[in-house]
């Protein structure tokens, strides 16, 4: 399977922010979310070839056993489940962070991690928006997921509007629970996290929905490889 990255550094979001883990990101993504700061894996033959053995052998070295897959979109990838079960074999906490945009059965996972997309991501170019539009959120798949696996939803957050989006979006499920759901600043920079966590803060302070932290962007300014 094609491999855009390998590497180690601490999760950044949701439950297990701050957690070291080994972070695999998969080639492709099908979405353009004008904020991505992983373009760079958007095309499918964007990484090298690797085998099952020559990841687990890679991510080996790390002094932990919790390892993020990612992307891109790993859920859309076909080669998914053959990797979640070498890193099942090999006894790793597996994280799966996808936008949801759909739904593939008995995949080995401890955490589903999924981001659905709000029309915050819709890309400014006419070309790519439409077809972002269609795709970018799959409520029969957020089911299906949110049925299936441990789960937690992270929503980025821009402006105070997309809190009218991200209450109708929870509408709509089922079986929700109210302590795996995230906010988080959409921001790309330190500069730019900063400006906007006032502003999510008070919203996870009228809706009792918790802060996520990203640490990429704390950190590191959203380097790639870290
Ligand atoms: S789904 Fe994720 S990887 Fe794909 S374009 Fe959106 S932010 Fe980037």
């Amino acid at each position: 399977m094609i491999i855009n990255e390998i590497f180690y550094s601490l999760q950044g979001e949701g439950a297990l922010a701050g957690v070291p883990s080994v972070f695999i990101r998969l080639a492709g993504c099908p979405l353009r979310c004008k904020w991505c700061d992983t373009k760079y894996a958007w095309p499918p033959d964007s990484g090298r070839e690797h085998t099952v053995g020559q990841i687990l052998s890679e991510i080996e070295q790390y002094p932990t056993d919790h390892v993020v897959v990612t992307g891109g979109e790993p859920i859309t990838n076909c080669e998914l489940p053959v990797l979640l079960n070498g890193l099942s074999d090999a006894n790793k906490h597996i994280t799966i962070e996808t936008s949801g945009i759909a739904f593939v059965t008995s995949l080995p996972c401890d955490l589903m991690s999924i981001s659905p997309k709000l029309s915050n991501s819709t890309p400014g170019d006419p070309a790519l928006a439409d077809e972002h539009e269609e795709s970018r959120y799959n409520k029969t798949a957020l089911q299906q997921l949110i049925n299936t696996y441990d789960y937690q939803l992270k929503f980025v957050v821009d402006a105070p509007t997309d809190l009218d989006e991200i209450a109708q979006s929870i509408g709509e499920l089922e079986n929700i629970n109210p302590y795996k759901i995230y906010l988080m600043p959409q921001a790309t920079t330190i500069q730019e996290y900063l400006s906007k966590s006032q502003m999510v803060a008070a919203i996870c302070k009228q809706t009792g929905f918790a802060m996520s932290q990203r640490l990429q962007v704390m950190l590191w300014n959203s380097q790639k490889g870290k």
